[in-house]
């Protein structure tokens, strides 16, 4: 039913956090649907990644001080020739220029690669000491681009990068001061499922989300997802032996599931307060996502009820408004070294 014109990477252990199958009764999603072959759709996708990307980087930069693994921020949308299928990738090539593989799809405005002239449509030669060409990749995937992101998510988070590019033909030079950035990368799926899911070392969600929901709701579904992998909740969860796959909902997984699900709940309030964005987003999106997707036949046995973490996320923003301080650091992250205890019932706010 729905074509993949980009595949991603196969991940191993994601946990999906929500989720909800289109059915027929919805409306087909543009971006998932359209052949990825004319202008306007590779605009489109590059305007849809630029969004996502935006607040991946809002989140990460203002939450740097809470995140025990960091990286150079550079503000850089990357992406590879090699994600597009045979059928658009000569369009691809030609629409965005690319000269190398792996190219600048957009900059975050005003961002620390904007500041230094680099420019949507540049075609990366080396970042630092990573050369572009060294980088390797099966053809119909984005593993090239994932080399790229890993190589420069392992550079100094603080010190200058030199990088070397092509533009309209011509070879170019800047150098980017990064800023210290949480090391997550942020991973558009196309899809007109809603999606959203946390690996560990990444933050996925589909399409259907840019399209169907604000901004703010967004970024508050992005920095639940930001908050398992600041938590580490997929090493934690792999400490307590926990089964992943149909049986997260059963016996002893519930309680540790749950337990994961609500921290993530708590610490995006501060995520989202952090980087400037209302801790409210995070409400409004269960507000909207909740009765419709995951309520009745949807729910979930391993997440809390909705309205219990619309009443938790509630709690936890009037406490975060009464801190001034920002970045504001709850004590979920002095704690995120111990073992999980599986006591959700401790840290979930009952509705009434
Ligand atoms: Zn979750």
């Amino acid at each position: 039913m729905f074509p993949a014109p980009r595949p991603t990477h196969v991940w191993r252990l994601t946990w999906v956090c929500v989720a909800f199958a289109a059915g027929l009764a919805l409306p087909q999603s543009s971006l998932a649907d359209a052949p990825l072959q004319n202008r306007d759709t590779f605009e489109a996708v590059r305007d849809a990644d630029l969004q996502l990307a935006t607040i991946g980087w809002r989140l990460s930069v203002a939450n740097a001080a809470l995140c025990d693994r960091l990286e150079p921020g550079l503000g850089l949308q990357l992406h590879t020739l090699d994600q597009f299928d045979s059928a658009s990738r000569d369009a691809a090539k030609t629409h965005f220029g690319f000269a190398t593989p792996v190219a600048i799809e957009g900059v975050i405005a005003d961002g620390p690669a904007a500041r230094a002239g680099l420019r949507q449509d540049d075609s990366l030669v080396r970042v630092g000491p990573v050369a572009i060409a060294t980088l390797t990749g099966k053809q119909g995937t984005t593993q090239r681009l994932v080399a790229a992101q890993r190589a420069i998510a392992a550079l100094a988070p603080d010190q200058p990068i030199e990088v070397e590019a092509i533009r309209a033909g011509a070879p170019i030079k800047a150098t980017v001061q990064p800023l210290p950035a949480c090391r997550t990368r942020f991973e558009l799926r196309l899809s007109s499922d809603y999606n959203a899911s946390a690996d560990g070392t990444m933050v996925q969600i589909s399409s259907q989300f840019l399209e169907a929901y604000t901004p703010e709701q967004v970024a508050g579904a992005v920095a639940h997802e930001f908050s398992h992998n600041i938590l580490h909740h997929r090493d934690r969860l792999e400490a307590r032996g926990v089964d992943f796959g149909m049986l997260s909902g059963f016996g002893a997984n519930v309680k540790y599931f749950r337990q994961t699900e609500t921290q993530a709940d708590l610490l995006s309030v501060y995520l989202l307060a952090n980087a400037g964005y209302p801790p409210q987003a995070s409400v409004a999106f269960w507000k909207r996502f909740g009765p419709s997707k995951a309520g009745g036949i949807f729910r979930s046995r391993s997440h809390p009820h909705w309205r219990d973490r619309i009443a938790t996320l509630e709690a936890e923003i009037a406490k975060v408004e009464t801190i001034s301080a920002r970045p504001a650091i709850p004590g979920l992250i002095a704690e995120r070294s111990q073992p999980l205890d599986g006591n959700w019932q401790a840290i979930l706010v009952r509705a009434r």
